[in-house]
């Protein structure tokens, strides 16, 4: 992968260049950092364009992608962003998350559901909810360790926290159950 940042009309952009990227994307990220993912050969001209033809879509989901600040967990944020924010942040995570683990899963969805963080199916597909952008990162990484664990123990048995509790880097698996059930997301629309 190849890095590089540009500003177009003021906005500062990261520019990641990968192998495998068939087009550009552009991705505004939670506090308003600003990627581009682009194909490895495209020229700097071009995502300078590619940048300058959706200023005004980034500035409006900028405006919309405030990070939240611990006390205002509750805050509505538009499904819209928080898809958008997860989409750009859990698919890498999980993916690491699983490599330190030694885990493999089959795939993975980011889904809306308001009553559950995530799920783990049998054959191992993980679905997240695009509402653990609201917790922070350590309960985020919580959640896709929760759901990891499933590949090893699909139940919630006391074998299944154990394994949870040494997965976790701070061993702190009560500790975070009890601070994530204090987050509610039954009132996001
Ligand atoms: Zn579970």
């Amino acid at each position: 992968m190849q890095k590089y940042t540009i500003t177009v009309s003021g906005i500062a952009v990261t520019v990641k260049k990968y192998s495998v990227s068939k087009s550009m994307r552009i991705i505004v990220h939670p506090g308003g950092e600003v990627t581009a993912t682009c194909p490895i050969r495209a020229r700097k001209s071009d995502v300078e364009n590619f940048i300058a033809l959706n200023c005004a879509w980034i500035t409006s989901m900028q405006k919309k992608s405030v990070s939240l600040p611990p006390e205002s967990k509750n805050l509505r944020v538009p499904v819209e962003v928080l898809k958008q924010q997860a989409k750009a942040y859990v698919p890498e995570r999980l993916l690491l998350l699983s490599r330190l683990n030694g885990l493999k899963y089959k795939s993975l969805t980011i889904g809306s559901a308001k009553t559950k963080w995530g799920s783990c199916s049998r054959d191992g597909r993980i679905r997240i909810s695009c509402f653990v952008m609201l917790l922070t990162k350590e309960q985020i990484d919580y959640v896709l360790l929760h759901e990891l664990c499933h590949l090893i123990h699909f139940n919630h048995s006391a074998a299944f926290h154990k394994k949870l509790d040494e997965m976790l880097p701070n061993h702190n698996e009560k500790e975070l159950v009890k601070e994530i059930k204090k987050v509610s997301i039954y009132n996001q629309k």
